[in-house]
């Protein structure tokens, strides 16, 4: 049910670091009590090529959660120069590698490496990110599959703070194939009734002002204000910035959109934090179907 708040109340917060803390607890668990069964604890490879810093702090936060849940995790770290043949061959040795659960390739790639061709060579069911086409077309035909991390993350928080999508009008900006396209059929798959609005949508607010759940994902920083939220709605801010005075800061400019919304996810501690969360999540779920296991985590693969 959608938590109705009054205007002038504050907005429930979708607290994406306490639930991460949660499943990082389940799914460490789950590992401690497979892992003789399966006679090796399950492993992500992250690909990192080139130096972009904010890259670099993205895979050491990754490495450091899989260290506190049980996984084994490698970085490959190939320069910049790489061509993208010897890339190609990294993550075919990754593919045939049996202590691999799930690999990631850590985007941006530089200039001159096209990802298409990459992300498509990673083995469908070691795909830590849910982005492979195989699995957005099961995604589309609601098959199991990895599923992407960021709406999958997003719909883990609603789910956790009892917000049914069931029979609610839902908007999602942004229609990339890492963010929006993916959250859209997540909220019609759990029965919501979905709107994509993007660059070229006219009269966003008035779509938006429909909305019950309100999923931003524009990448613009302070995009989305108070003329865009219909009250009590739910909103999840999936943008990231960083400030130019230090600090992170999302899509939507919190401090109008707070007194308006039921519900409201921070930045940073909201959206980010799931997405690395079900980055393991894909990667156990791997190991579990590898060795015939049967896992408890069904509620968090949309
Ligand atoms: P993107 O640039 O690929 O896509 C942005 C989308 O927003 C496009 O589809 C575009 O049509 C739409 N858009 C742009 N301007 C618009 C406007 N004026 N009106 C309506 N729609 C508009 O970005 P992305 O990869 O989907 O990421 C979106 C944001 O989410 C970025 O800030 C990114 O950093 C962030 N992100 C955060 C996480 C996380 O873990 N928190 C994960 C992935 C992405």
């Amino acid at each position: 049910m959608l938590v109705s708040v009054d205007c002038g109340a504050v907005a429930l917060r979708l607290d994406g670091k306490l639930l991460a803390r949660d499943v990082e607890q389940r799914l460490h668990e789950l590992i401690a009590r497979f892992q003789s069964d399966a006679g090796r604890p399950p492993g992500l490879a992250v690909l990192r090529v080139g130096d972009d810093p904010a890259s670099a702090v993205y895979v050491a936060n990754k490495d450091k959660a899989c260290q506190r849940v049980g996984i084994a995790s490698q970085v490959a770290h190939l320069e910049g120069t790489t061509p993208a043949d010897e890339v190609l061959t990294t993550i075919q040795r990754l593919n045939a590698d049996p202590a691999v659960d799930g690999i990631l390739l850590q985007l941006p790639l530089p200039a001159g490496l096209d990802e298409g061709p990459l992300l498509r060579a990673i083995d469908p069911e070691k795909d830590a990110d849910g982005l492979h086409t195989l699995n957005l077309g099961k995604l589309v035909k609601g098959e199991p599959g990895p599923r992407s991390c960021t709406p999958a993350g997003v719909m883990a928080m609603l789910r956790q703070n009892g917000i049914d999508p069931a029979g609610k009008r839902a908007v999602v900006i942004g229609r990339s194939i890492l963010v929006g396209q993916p959250m859209a059929l997540m909220l019609q798959a759990a029965n919501a009734t979905v709107t994509i609005a993007h660059s070229r949508t006219a009269d966003l607010a008035a779509h938006t002002r429909e909305a019950e759940i309100l999923v931003v994902a524009a990448g613009r920083p302070g995009f989305v204000g108070a003329e865009h939220v219909r009250p009590g709605a739910a909103v999840v801010d999936v943008g990231i910035h960083r400030k130019p005075e230090g600090g992170l800061c999302g899509d939507v400019r919190a401090a109008e959109v707070e007194p308006i919304a039921g519900a409201l996810s921070p930045v940073p501690g909201g959206v980010g934090p799931m997405t690395v969360t079900m980055l393991l999540v894909n990667t156990v779920v791997a190991w579990c179907r590898t060795h015939g296991l049967e896992h408890d985590l069904d509620d968090l693969v949309p």
